[in-house]
């Protein structure tokens, strides 16, 4: 039986193969290069993606939240209102407010740096002021076209009234209070605007006067009312700061503050934090961001979550594989690049394929293992790409299964009768028979080509069978609530006296509705070539059944479990969890089966028993 845990929405069931260049390898972790991490659980439920939250998260700006937690905030109209020009300010300004001494008033102009070659700098007025709870920011973002920086005149400047019109604003009790006093610093302000009236622009004017300095926003527009031309707004004295950005500052939004305030019982008080995805473009970024965050809040921890994750509302999935490890409260993440379409699998991932071998030594495997094809080609390579071609071809076909495999894939007609009559169920469990689509056959192709000719040959006769639902319900404890049936394998066992006394057994493999969640998971991972493999959630669902149909047939479970008791081995899927006694061994089978990758690095021992395994005598572990 295989349930799946109902999280999920995103509709797909193809199998995706491909040999995509990598964008971070395990190498590269920062973490720790040269021993792999391990992790206990692997991940089995999918989530359900909310685009418009994930949309709305990645559109709020985390550094807003994080000025808001540290200063009484109150932000003036100006400069872009949304953007990463703003939060390179607001970032830079947030790291200005931890910079500054507590309980002391502050304040000026503070300009941004290193922006590049863009023609507007950012800037901004600040005036922080010390108060009960938290101190108070008022914060003025201003873009500026020009910077120009200026001496006062002679102290003896008598007068400062320019011979234009202009607005002012922002002069502590007015312009004459302010000028009167400081009459040389006007008049070299005024002075200076003249000539360039109209030459449209923002610009940030300081005076130096004596040990004083003086910043002024001067803004002229192009406009024919000359009153309206020039506005001169008095920013405050004092020096004007140049701040700068945090580093990776752009990779912050609105999924960080949650991320930062997830807190989750019993473990220590520090924020979690999503590694790996620098690199990103910034919606991939937010993507594997929400991802990472759903899992948390659904409480996954110490493992390793295979995602095939739609990018923007109408982008391609990409896969990525998420490490969950709770000692840093890290989230890992690792790029394995887009989803490839249509997709479908690679019979040089056959256990058993002759690499590089010649003409000769491939042709012959070939027909051994595809007796139902007959490629052709004058190399191994025009070969092998042929007998793909035909794979292709044919593996949308249930009667390609009954001619290579000794597989009976039924229609409904036939799968009734086949429940009725080997397995006695009553009609009320006969309901909703069904075709397997075109792509989900590609996906049953895909699992057996996993398995080595031995697993196949145990395999034969195996009828499959597909269901809308099942009526069956989980038979497992509270999990139950949460469990929907995808898959399950009927057994009947026959004593037969001819030609000779043995066991006869019939297995048939039902696959429901439920395993083809709309999912947002693959499983697999990258080869050890570099190359990248993927199977479609249906993929486990299947290789799952086929545990338990090798389980009834061979003694390889019992072998199994009699390890798992002497090794102190614990489940390590959640379903596998719910009834260890006859669903470790499946799901063990099945990630194997289909990344045998993470096999190998979580659970070395059992990797080298399953592998061994291949290469001895008929069942034995
Ligand atoms: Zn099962």
């Amino acid at each position: 039986m295989y349930s799946l845990y109902r999280m999920t929405s995103i509709h797909w069931r193809a199998i995706l193969i491909g040999t995509l260049a990598a964008i971070f390898s395990v190498a590269s972790n920062p973490l720790r290069a040269d021993e792999p991490i391990r992790v206990h659980w692997y991940e089995t439920r999918g989530i359900t993606p909310d685009p418009q939250a994930e949309l709305d998260w990645s559109k709020a700006s985390y550094w807003i939240a994080r000025l808001q937690n540290q200063v009484e905030l109150t932000v003036f109209n100006g400069g872009p209102q949304v953007g990463p020009d703003r939060d390179a300010l607001l970032s830079a300004v947030s790291r200005w407010v931890s910079s500054t001494k507590p309980g002391e008033r502050t304040g000026g102009v503070l300009v941004l740096d290193g922006q590049g070659e863009s023609r507007q700098k950012m800037a901004a007025r600040v005036d922080l002021q010390p108060a009960a709870e938290k101190p108070r920011l008022e914060l003025e973002p201003l873009s500026i076209d020009e910077r120009i920086d200026l001496n006062a005149r002679d102290q003896s400047t008598p007068e400062w009234r320019p011979q234009y019109a202009f607005m002012h604003s922002g002069f502590p009790s007015g312009i004459e209070a302010y000028c009167e006093p400081n009459a040389a610093v006007c008049s070299t302000l005024f002075a200076a605007l003249g000539p360039i009236l109209t030459k449209p622009a923002s610009r940030l004017i300081t005076i130096a006067s004596g040990s004083d300095r003086f910043a002024f926003h001067a803004l002229t527009r192009d406009t024919q009312d000359e009153s309206k031309r020039l506005t001169v707004r008095y920013l405050g004295a004092g020096v004007v700061t140049t701040v700068a950005p945090p580093e990776g500052f752009e990779e912050k939004d609105g999924i960080d503050v949650r991320l930062e305030s997830f807190r989750a019982r019993g473990e220590p008080d520090a924020p979690w934090q999503v590694t790996g995805t620098r690199n990103l473009p910034r919606e991939e970024r937010t993507a594997v961001k929400y991802a990472a965050l759903s899992y948390l809040e659904s409480g996954t921890r110490n493992a390793h979550a295979d995602i095939a994750w739609p990018v923007g509302t109408l982008g391609k999935p990409m896969l990525y594989a998420l490490r969950f490890l709770p000692d840093n409260k890290t989230v890992t993440a690792q790029t394995l690049g887009p989803m490839q379409l249509p997709l479908r699998c690679d019979l040089r991932r056959t256990p058993g394929f002759p690499r590089n071998a010649a003409l000769g030594p491939t042709a012959d495997w070939l027909r051994h293992r595809y007796p139902a094809i007959h490629p052709s080609g004058r190399t191994s390579e025009e070969l092998i790409a042929n007998a793909q071609e035909l794979i292709d071809a044919k593996a949308g076909d249930p009667a390609w299964f009954r001619d290579n495999y000794r597989l009976a894939v039924l229609g409904p007609r036939r799968a009734d009768i086949r429940l009725a009559e080997v397995h006695e169920l009553p009609a009320e469990q006969r309901g909703g028979l069904k075709r397997f689509t075109t792509e989900e056959l590609h996906t049953l192709e895909c699992v057996l080509e996993a398995m080595g000719d031995r697993l196949l040959a145990r395999m034969r006769d195996t009828v499959l069978i597909r269901q809308a639902a099942s009526e069956v319900g989980s038979p497992f404890g509270e999990l139950a609530k949460q469990v929907v049936l995808a898959g399950h394998t009927f057994t009947r066992t026959q004593e037969v006296s001819e030609p000779s006394p043995h066991r006869q057994v019939h297995s048939t493999i039902v696959i429901y509705d439920a395993a083809a969640p709309p999912a947002t998971r693959f499983i697999g991972g990258r080869d050890n070539d570099g190359s990248v493999y993927a199977y479609a959630p249906m993929a486990q669902v299947m290789a799952h059944e086929f545990g338990h149909v090798i389980a009834s047939r061979a003694s390889l479970g019992d072998q199994f479990y009699k390890w798992v008791a002497e090794s102190d081995t614990e489940p390590f899927t959640r379903y596998a969890a719910s009834n260890p006694q006859t669903e470790f061994f499946p799901e063990a089978f099945a990630l194997y089966l289909l990344d045998p990758g993470w096999i190998q690095v979580n659970y070395p021992d059992l990797f080298v028993r399953a592998r061994a395994y291949a290469s001895r005598p008929p069942d034995h572990w």
